[in-house]
């Protein structure tokens, strides 16, 4: 089969359909941004406690990066537990950490309870390290996780590597077994179908223009110009993610766009991926310019990593397919003839201090700045932030932390300065 540009989870995945032709109603509880995993987790939840809501998204179901991840369903954050308790404390830390932890079984208790059909599957997540210092900080971190927030990892030294990854670049790896895989797509469009029954409706192919404060019937809410028409709701959830526009300027200078693109090969015989991946693990390395991969349900390598710092559009996609695989090969030399079956890209969001970020602004409510950790997060941050709506306080301690902007305010929401982070991260890399 020749290569194609095209996200390999769309082949093994049916989504739910919408009517093209049903008019937006004139009034909702709540309209929800964006029907990726948060969008839709959310609307699930705002649904089933009797709220009216409206899911409008500008493409379809899971368009955005819901679909076209790696389906890895992680433990913990993108920054390492030393940095966490350096900005926010060992209490609050402690929380995220549990928070983190919630998130898997939230996304479990859904696909059990939906019955999601997206092989989720508790397998495991392996880290691995590109320098000896690197898994020299492995021991350290397992003995704060274990000592401060009662959660086991594993640390794994480099003689006893093979049970792991068939693999003899790295110098050891730590195994987090809570962690978890998924098929992205299926548990997107399966979020979808739930979110449905429980009353929701979605409005794909329609784009939010411009949402204003307005009153209506003596009632303070919201204006939306829409593709499909205007609506009003009472409450309003951003769930843009890497995808935030102009429509919410003050959300979309807080976060950079940054593309992350994924190859995966023909289907493997079985030996051989067996020999690459003994245990079956979401694997990631320890680099700030990382790769991570996997093998799919039906034995494909799944490669990815940020080749280019640009969101995705048919050059960098294309530019990536070759990167990635020169990647693969220097990982798994096994992989030299294995043919490369599909590459596509995504758009991750990184808020400038690499945290999640969940509340309100300017009284919409919000959760973004997931940094290529959301699968899980998205899933439990759009149920926690409808159970904040509905009038609850459930425990979050994502709400309420600083989300700061760039530095001097030099960030209108055009990544300019793209090119110099992707050379920064390489220098990163190569002097720590
Ligand atoms: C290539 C790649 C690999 C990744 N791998 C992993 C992984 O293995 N594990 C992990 O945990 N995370 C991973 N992530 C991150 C994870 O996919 C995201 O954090 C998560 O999907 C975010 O979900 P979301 O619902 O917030 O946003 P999205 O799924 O991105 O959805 C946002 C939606 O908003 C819509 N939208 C935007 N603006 C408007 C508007 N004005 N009007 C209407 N609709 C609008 C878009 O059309 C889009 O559908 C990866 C991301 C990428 C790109």
């Amino acid at each position: 089969m020749a290569l194609q540009e095209k996200n390999y989870w769309l082949t093994t995945t049916e989504f739910p359909t919408t009517d093209p032709s049903q008019p937006l109603p004139e009034a909702v509880d709540v309209a929800i941004v964006g029907a990726g995993f948060t969008g839709l987790s959310a609307a699930r939840t705002c649904a089933k406690r009797g709220a009216r809501v409206a899911v409008l998204d500008s493409q379809t179901v899971g368009w955005g990066a819901s679909s076209r991840n790696g389906g890895m369903v992680l433990t913990g954050m993108k920054l390492g537990v030393d940095k966490l308790i350096k900005m926010y404390g060992r209490e609050r830390t402690k929380r995220m950490y549990e928070a983190s932890l919630a998130s898997i079984d939230c996304v479990e208790q859904i696909v059990n309870e939906e019955k999601i059909d997206c092989s989720f599957s508790r397998c495991g997540h392996l880290e691995v390290a590109c320098k000896q210092k690197h898994f020299d900080g492995y021991a350290r971190q397992a003995e704060v996780i274990d000592r401060d927030f009662d959660h086991k990892l594993r640390v794994v030294p480099r003689h006893e590597l093979s049970s792991e990854i068939g693999s003899a670049i790295y110098y050891g790896g730590m195994v987090d077994e809570v962690s978890a895989g998924c098929n992205p797509a299926a548990y997107v469009a399966g979020l979808g179908r739930a979110a449905i029954k429980a009353g929701a409706s979605i409005f794909e192919h329609t784009r939010v223009d411009s949402i204003q404060r307005s009153n209506r019937e003596g009632v303070t809410g919201w204006s939306f110009a829409t593709s499909r028409g205007p609506l009003w709701a009472h409450d309003v959830f951003i769930a843009t993610s890497g995808y935030t526009s102009s429509t919410t300027p003050e959300l979309q200078k807080k976060l950079i766009p940054i593309g992350s693109f994924i190859i995966t090969t023909e289907v493997l015989p079985a030996p051989l991926a067996r020999e690459l991946s003994p245990r079956n693990r979401m694997i990631y390395d320890s680099k700030n310019y990382l790769y991570y991969y996997r093998l799919t349900p039906d034995r494909r390598m799944l490669f990815g990593g940020r080749a280019a710092f640009f969101p995705e559009n048919d050059q960098t996609i294309r530019r990536s397919a070759e990167l990635l695989r020169r990647g693969m090969i220097q990982v798994y030399p096994q992989l030299r003839d294995a043919r490369i079956e599909y590459v596509w890209g995504g758009t991750l969001d990184f808020a400038f201090d690499i945290m999640p970020h969940a509340g309100q602004l300017d009284g919409m409510y919000y959760s973004v700045g997931y940094a290529g950790h959301g699968v899980a997060m998205a899933t439990y941050q759009g149920q926690k932030i409808a159970e904040m709506m509905a009038g609850d306080n459930p425990d979050n301690p994502f709400v309420g932390i600083p989300f700061p902007g760039a530095p001097f305010g030099l960030y209108n929401g055009k990544p300019w300065f793209l090119p110099f982070a992707g050379a920064w991260y390489k220098v990163l890399d190569w002097v720590s």
